[in-house]
């Protein structure tokens, strides 16, 4: 189906154009109809499927009908878990956007200076992406005029509730127009998120796109066993040899392990640097535009700096250290294989880490399977070959019946 047939403003379908889209993704296929016709929205679709453009095309739409007041304040209010994130919503906003006269993005993040923020927000706003703590405090300042406010939409809201904005994300939509259309995207609609979407939502259509997102069938999944910290960086060392990796993400379970092994690397020859929690705001943007730009192949770093990279040239991620939850591994392994192009996610594994794969693969719904490099095999032998585990087909995971509670799997669905 093409763009033509989704009721879309001609100066959007103009930006797609030129952005090379061809056809809406399923979950913008689906979603765009229902918020254009004015619906609520809960929506789990994950980061690489198109989820931005799935909202922020109808937002833009939005704004070609009168505004309700005349005040200056933002029509589409967007927030987001974190400032990487926020920063790429607004890029999508203003790519999808540049040809609309009426379209002007103004992005409120934490660790940014407060004069410059107040000054943005003093003139006229139309779409408003943030973070929630930052605007709390601009909207106890009375800094923001939300009476013209028309939509309302959650990022991840998810991973908004794992890192405790729920109390700040209540506040702000208390501080919205009852009126408004509200949009929610998680990774996950059950528990909590259900719980928040209900309370703040009127009869949301529900939109889930997990199965075929999940999947990340452009993205080869491979596993290797290590024995030592010396194993796992001879192995690191021959996968950055590997001339069809053009650029890397290398997770580490630390800040201090992703500096560490930034620095290692550097010292062995390699374009790499660190990217975590601990560095300013202006470092870490400095850091993804390098990223961006090709001046850094391999790019050391945690799970929340990295969330929402999206940056094409990445071929490889490599897990130095598993994340502690599966949701992080899906997100982490949706940093490469970013749109349609093909990927690679390694994950090092060692003896003690047999029970968290198989919580990753569970929840994935796909096996991974082991590798061994010639001269650097491991010495540990792992668990039997996975034809004598529970899956069938292609590495397709059968799930057994799913605890209610206890286990990991429940345990990590339900955070
Ligand atoms: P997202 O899931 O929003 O992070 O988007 C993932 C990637 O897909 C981004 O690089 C988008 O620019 C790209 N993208 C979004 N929609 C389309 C589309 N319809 N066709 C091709 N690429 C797309």
């Amino acid at each position: 189906m093409p763009f033509e047939n989704l009721n879309l403003n001609p100066l959007i379908l103009k930006a797609l154009e030129e952005s090379g889209y061809t056809e809406p993704t399923p979950i913008q296929e689906q979603a765009i109809p229902e918020l254009i016709a004015g619906h609520d929205l809960m929506a789990s679709a994950q980061t690489g499927t198109g989820k931005t453009a799935a909202f922020m095309l109808p937002a833009l739409n939005k704004l070609n009908d009168a505004p309700k007041t005349n005040s200056k304040g933002p029509r589409i209010l967007v927030l987001t878990p974190t400032r990487e994130l926020a920063q790429q919503v607004s890029a999508a906003a203003t790519k999808y956007g540049k040809y609309m006269r009426n379209a002007r993005v103004v992005t409120i993040l934490g660790g940014m200076p407060y004069p410059v923020q107040n000054k943005l927000l003093s003139r006229h706003v139309d779409i408003l992406v943030a973070t929630p703590g930052r605007l709390i405090d601009h909207i106890e300042r009375g800094r923001i005029d939300f009476s013209r406010l028309d939509m309302l939409i959650l990022d991840e809201a998810d991973r908004m509730l794992d890192m405790g904005f729920i109390d700040d994300v209540e506040r702000i939509a208390q501080a919205t127009p009852a009126s408004r259309q509200t949009v929610l995207f998680s990774a996950t609609l059950d528990g909590a998120i259900g719980k928040l979407g209900a309370s703040m939502m009127r009869e949301p259509k529900l939109i889930r796109i997990a199965a075929q997102t999940a999947r990340h069938e452009h993205i080869e999944q491979r596993l290797h066993y290590v024995d030592d910290m010396h194993h796992k960086n001879r192995l690191l060392d021959h996968m950055l040899r590997d001339i069809n990796l053009k650029q890397a993400i290398v997770f580490t379970a630390t800040k201090r392990d992703a500096d560490l092994l930034a620095d290692d690397l550097l010292a062995k020859g390699y374009d790499a640097a660190a990217l975590h929690g601990d560095m300013s705001q202006r470092e870490r943007m400095r850091t993804i535009a390098r990223l961006r730009q090709g001046g850094i192949r391999v790019l050391v770093a945690t799970d929340v700096a990295a969330r929402g990279i999206d940056v094409a040239g990445i071929t490889h991620v490599i897990n130095f250290d598993l994340p502690k939850f599966a949701e992080d591994y899906v997100h982490r392994i949706g940093r490469t294989g970013r749109a349609g192009a093909s990927g690679v996610a390694i994950s090092f594994v060692s003896g003690r880490d047999s029970l968290h794969v198989k919580r990753i693969e569970r929840f994935t719904g796909q096996a991974i399977a082991a590798h061994v490099i010639e001269g650097l095999e491991p010495k540990f032998k792992p668990r039997p070959p996975a034809a004598k585990r529970n899956f069938h087909g292609k590495g397709e995971y059968r799930s057994p019946q799913r605890r209610s509670s206890g286990g990991g799997y429940a345990r990590d669905r339900g955070r």
